[in-house]
């Protein structure tokens, strides 16, 4: 009796994590990008419950004793989903989890992690953001869109260590070099070059074939992000969304000059006392007008990069 009361503990302790999850059916099939270096791929467009929530990447590096991962993946299932991908290239512990920034589509899936033992890694400026009432607001929503993927279990999980800033460090023989690269796309940004691979990893930093949405961002930080990133020379960049660049250059390059082209135009509108309005239309976009998102972003990047030069004029 004892010995199958003792057999029936140790099945459930087995068990217990692996069905802790709602299981996935989004199809999730790890590239190959370096030596050690892979990524997963999200779909297309916003979290939504046929894409089950899988619309971002996420980053794994396979060094000679462990693994680490670069970001989490937007519901714990998606991630429990990726260590079984991980499982089926290597058995090595999964020892360290960077979190690229603070968003759900980023970094639901930590929990996953931690219960294996890794210790994840953000910078410092991401402390608080899984207290805050957008982070609430945003479960609260996700609990509802996202069902049974993100449910009453889903824990939203600060980082066990917060960076000051650029690290380098050695894991298994593979070098590693963390760049701060915020206030960008969020003011905890984080990029990551695995150096052997010449692999860069730089969460929501950079667009690619598409009009980025500058939002909010600090442009002139961004610029300044974005050339930190180009001195790194890349041969492979996998960023938060979409495909992996194989020019990783001309994408940054691109990026890079579609925002100072807002900073120019806009600035100089600034300085002629020219209201938005007429400015905007007639500043010559032909450059960017094809691409795609150019009809849902531009022009809001334009004001938004307007107002943001109004500031920087005052500010002098
Ligand atoms: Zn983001």
């Amino acid at each position: 009796m004892i010995k199958l009361l003792a057999m029936m503990c140790l099945f459930w302790l087995g068990s217990a994590h692996a069905s802790e999850y709602a299981a996935v059916s989004v199809p999730m099939v790890p590239i190959k990008v370096g030596k050690h270096s892979y990524y997963v791929q999200g779909m297309a467009g916003a979290a939504s419950s046929a894409n089950q929530g899988f619309m971002s990447n996420a980053g794994f590096v396979v060094t000679k004793d462990s693994v680490l991962v670069f970001d989490t993946l937007g519901t714990p299932s998606l991630a429990a989903e990726l260590v079984k991908k991980i499982r089926e290239i290597t058995p090595l512990p999964i020892k360290r989890v960077i979190i690229s920034h603070y968003h759900a589509d980023h970094f639901y899936g930590l929990q996953v992690f931690k219960e294996l033992g890794a210790e994840s890694w953000a910078h410092k400026n991401g402390q608080g953001a899984v207290d805050s009432e957008a982070a609430a607001e945003r479960l609260t929503q996700r609990r509802e869109t996202l069902f049974p993927w993100v449910d009453e279990n889903t824990k939203l999980l600060p980082a066990d260590k917060w960076l000051d800033g650029d690290t380098d460090f050695e894991m298994g023989g593979v070098h590693f070099l963390l760049r701060y690269v915020g206030p960008a796309h969020t003011a905890e940004d984080m990029a990551m070059l695995v150096k052997e691979d010449g692999v860069l990893y730089t969460g929501d930093l950079v667009f690619r074939g598409r009009v980025p949405f500058v939002g909010d961002a600090d442009s002139k930080a961004w610029l300044t992000a974005l050339n930190k990133l180009i001195a790194l020379k890349p041969r492979v960049m996998v960023a938060g969304h979409g495909a992996a660049s194989l020019k990783p250059q001309q994408d940054l390059e691109f990026t890079r000059d579609y925002l100072e082209f807002l900073r120019k135009s806009m600035g100089q509108a600034v300085a002629n006392l020219e209201p938005f309005d007429e400015a905007y239309a007639h500043t010559d976009w032909s450059k960017y007008a094809r691409l795609p998102a150019f009809e849902q972003a531009n022009r809001q990047n334009a004001y938004n990069t307007y107002l943001l030069m109004e500031k920087e004029s005052l500010a002098q």
